[in-house]
């Protein structure tokens, strides 16, 4: 079965010639892609040119973090209706960067959650635990609680068809990637705990996804694509891992 969507977060990497020149290549290689949703997470300042260059074609755009109010006195932030103003579909919320390095809470990636909702922009819900937290054996604890937040803030349906991505924290750009029994364990626990009747998320796997590893986590049957960081800096690797997603 093809898996459903592989996004690159490009992190704080990049340049307008950078921008140009990955976009060229993947849009190029998009229409042998169709099946499996892409797309990319420029820094902010990229947006609006990765938004020209996409324009009608398949690739999606999508921004890395957004801020909870929609306009306002709040200097250095950027809202989602300005996200989707110059054309983005998705945004990154509660990456583990996010959480460890700018001390976003639970509440607070609840928050950006109902704001993108509400700026009609899809969020990427990020979840994982860290290396302490799986030794312990309390990775469903930690990922439960992150889950709850949402559901708290936002209602018991909110995470019922929307774009969660597990990423361990030990794994994010460590090239420690879990198993693939490892992702479906948790994979299948998210989707047990946040899939209402028929309707279910689409759950990606993040950290250290490569070429070489894509296929093995994309044939688990709870993992329905990728959360796509360093490798997402290299088209012929990102194209590499989307195509593991067609498989
Ligand atoms: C990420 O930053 O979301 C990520 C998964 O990074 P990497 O692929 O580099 O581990």
């Amino acid at each position: 079965m093809a898996r459903t969507l592989v996004v690159g977060n490009w992190k704080m990497h990049g340049s307008r010639q950078m921008v140009a020149e990955s976009l060229a290549v993947l849009s190029a290689a998009a229409p042998d892609l169709a099946g499996v949703g892409v797309a990319v997470c420029p820094p902010f300042p990229y947006l609006q040119q990765a938004a020209a260059l996409l324009a009608g074609g398949p690739v999606r755009l999508g921004a890395q973090n957004l801020a909870v109010e929609p306009s306002g006195a709040f200097t250095g932030e950027v809202s989602g209706p300005m996200l989707r103003d110059v054309g983005c579909h998705y945004v990154i919320v509660g990456h583990s960067e996010r959480r460890a390095l700018f001390g976003e809470d639970d509440r607070l990636v609840a928050q950006k959650f109902r704001a993108a909702h509400l700026a009609g922009l899809q969020p990427i819900l990020c979840v994982g635990e860290l290396l302490a937290q799986r030794e312990a054996g309390d990775t469903e604890r930690v990922i439960a609680s992150q889950l709850d937040a949402v559901l708290a803030l936002c209602g018991d349906q909110a995470l019922a068809d929307a774009v969660i991505a597990y990423e361990p924290v030990w794994a994010i750009g460590t090239g420690k990637v879990a198993t693939p029994e490892q992702a479906q364990a948790v994979h299948r626990f998210i989707r047990q705990r946040v899939g209402r009747g028929d309707a279910t998320p689409t759950i990606l796997y993040g950290g250290s996804v490569k070429p070489d590893n894509a296929a093995g986590l994309f044939a688990q049957g709870d993992v329905d694509g990728g959360l796509i960081g360093g490798a997402s800096l290299v088209p012929e690797q990102f194209l590499s891992i989307c195509r593991a997603a067609l498989s």
